[in-house]
C-alpha cells in the first residue's frame, strides 16, 4: 500500500473526527487456490492474499462510543454504543466492524470504543472476501491499540464469530485466517480443524507464470440458500458415516464410504467432492514443494469439474471462463469461492495471458454476459500496520 493512500485515509479521518488517527492498518482480500467448501468440513484449504486491501484509520475512545465511517458506502458517520451491541440487529455494512468490537468484548477484552474510518480496494461481493478484509483490519487495529496481544489465528477466530453470530452469515474460518496470516509470495496451507498452517512458496512470476482472477460480476440470487443446503448435506453425510466431519473420511476409504451411503445420491456427491478436494489440496502442496508448479494445472481443472458436477455450485459464466481459458492455452483454471457467480482463477504462462484474456472477453460478449473484470493476482502480504 503506497504512502498516498495511507495519507489520504488519515486525512479523511481527521476531517471526519477532528484529530489524527492513532494508526492506520490494512488487511487483504484473498483468492483460494484450491480447497473449496472444505473449511466447514474441518478440511484443508490453500488461499493466498491479494494486493487489494481494506485500509482502516482508528483511534481509541474511552466513553463506550463506536463511530464508523466507510468511504465506499453512501451515508455519514454511524454512532453506536459498545455496551448496546446486539447480534443480528444490524443489517447494514456497520455490522461487520461492530461485530468485531462485540466479539472482542464478548471474549472479555476491554474494548471501550473507537473512531473508525475505512476504504477498500477489494471488490465487494466478488467472492474475494471484502468482508473478512474489513473484519480483520478492524480487529488488528483494536488488538494493537488496546494491546490485547492476540495472534493472527486468534483474531481470525474472533472475526469469524463476528460474521457468524453478529452479522448472521454462516461462513467458515478460511477467509479471516487468509487475511490475517498470509505472507507475500506464498499460499497458506491451512488445516481448518486445528488451524495449523504452513506457508508454501508460490512465486509464479519467477517461474514465468501468472494467475488471473476473472470476476464474472454475477451473483446468482439463490446462492445463500444453496450454501446452507450444501452445509446441511455435508453434515448429514458425516452423521451417516459416523464421523465428526467429512475430513475424517480418508481418500483411500472413499469407495467404501460411498458404498455405505447406498442410494443417498445427493449426499454421495457432496461426500465425493469434499474427500477428493481435500486430496487435491494435499496433491497441490506436494507439487509446489517439489517445484512442479505447472503440474497443479490438471488438479485445478479436476477441482472445477468436481464443483460443477458433484457439488453443483458452478454456473454458466464460471464454466465459460474455465472452458474458454483452457481452450486458449491456460495451464489450469477453476471457479473459486462460494459459487453461483463470483470469480474464477486461471493459471497461465505469462506469454499466454493476453490471448487468454481476449478469448474470455470475446466469449462473454458472444454469450451476452456482462463483461468480466480480469486482473492478475500476486500472492501478497497479510494484515499489517501501515503507520
Ligand atoms: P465478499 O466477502 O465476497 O466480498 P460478502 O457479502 O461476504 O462478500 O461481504 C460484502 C459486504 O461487506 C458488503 O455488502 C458490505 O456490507 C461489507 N463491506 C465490504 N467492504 C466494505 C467497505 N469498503 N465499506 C463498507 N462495507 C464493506
Ligand atoms: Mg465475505
Amino acid at each position: 500500500m503506497s504512502e498516498p493512500v495511507v495519507g489520504g485515509v488519515a486525512e479523511r479521518f481527521k476531517e471526519l473526527y477532528g484529530a489524527e488517527p492513532e494508526g492506520v492498518w490494512a488487511a487483504p482480500g484473498r483468492v483460494n487456490l484450491i480447497g473449496e467448501h472444505t473449511d466447514y468440513n474441518d478440511g484443508f484449504v490453500m488461499p493466498f492474499a491479494l494486493p487489494h486491501v481494506t485500509v482502516v484509520a482508528v483511534s481509541r475512545r474511552e466513553d463506550g462510543v463506536l463511530r464508523l465511517h466507510s468511504e465506499d458506502v453512501e451515508g455519514g458517520v454511524v454512532e453506536l454504543r459498545v455496551d448496546e451491541l446486539n447480534p443480528g440487529s444490524d443489517k447494514n455494512w456497520t455490522a461487520y466492524p461492530a461485530g468485531v468490537a462485540w466479539a472482542l468484548r464478548d471474549a472479555g477484552h476491554p474494548v471501550t470504543g473507537a473512531d473508525i474510518h475505512l476504504t477498500s480496494t477489494v471488490p465487494s461481493g466478488a467472492g474475494l472476501s471484502s468482508s473478512a478484509a474489513l473484519e480483520v483490519a478492524v480487529a488488528l487495529a483494536l488488538n494493537d491499540l488496546y494491546e490485547l496481544g492476540l495472534k493472527g489465528w486468534q483474531l481470525a477466530r474472533l472475526c469469524q464469530r463476528a460474521e457468524n453470530v453478529y452479522v448472521g452469515a454462516p461462513v467458515g474460518i478460511m477467509d479471516q485466517t487468509a487475511s490475517a496470516c498470509c505472507t507475500a509470495g506464498h499460499a497458506l496451507f491451512l488445516d481448518t480443524r486445528d488451524l495449523s498452517q504452513q506457508q508454501i512458496p508460490f512465486d509464479l512470476a519467477a517461474e514465468g507464470m501468472r494467475l488471473l482472477v476473472v470476476d464474472t460480476q454475477v451473483k446468482h440470487e439463490h446462492s445463500t440458500g444453496e450454501y446452507g443446503k450444501r452445509r446441511a448435506g455435508c453434515e448429514k453425510g458425516a452423521a451417516l458415516l459416523g464421523v465428526e466431519a467429512l475430513r475424517d473420511v480418508p481418500y483411500d476409504g472413499l469407495d467404501a464410504a460411498l458404498a455405505r451411503l447406498g442410494n443417498e445420491e445427493e449426499v454421495r456427491r457432496l461426500v465425493r467432492h469434499i474427500v477428493t478436494e481435500n486430496h487435491r489440496v494435499e496433491q497441490t502442496v506436494a507439487l509446489l514443494e517439489a517445484g512442479e508448479t505447472r503440474a497443479i494445472g490438471p488438479v485445478l481443472v479436476e477441482g472445477h469439474a468436481s464443483l460443477r458436477d458433484d457439488f453443483r455450485i458452478s454456473c454458466p459464466e464460471l464454466d465459460l471462463v474455465v472452458d474458454t481459458a483452457l481452450s486458449a492455452g491456460a495451464i489450469g483454471a477453476r471457479m473459486t469461492g462460494g459459487g453461483f457467480g463470483g470469480s474464477a482463477i486461471v493459471l497461465a504462462e505469462t506469454t499466454d495471458v493476453d490471448t487468454i484474456t481476449k478469448a474470455v472477453r470475446e466469449a462473454f460478449a458472444a454469450a451476452g454476459f456482462t463483461a468480466p473484470r480480469v486482473f492478475e493476482a500476486v500472492p501478497s502480504a497479510g494484515a499489517r500496520r501501515l503507520s
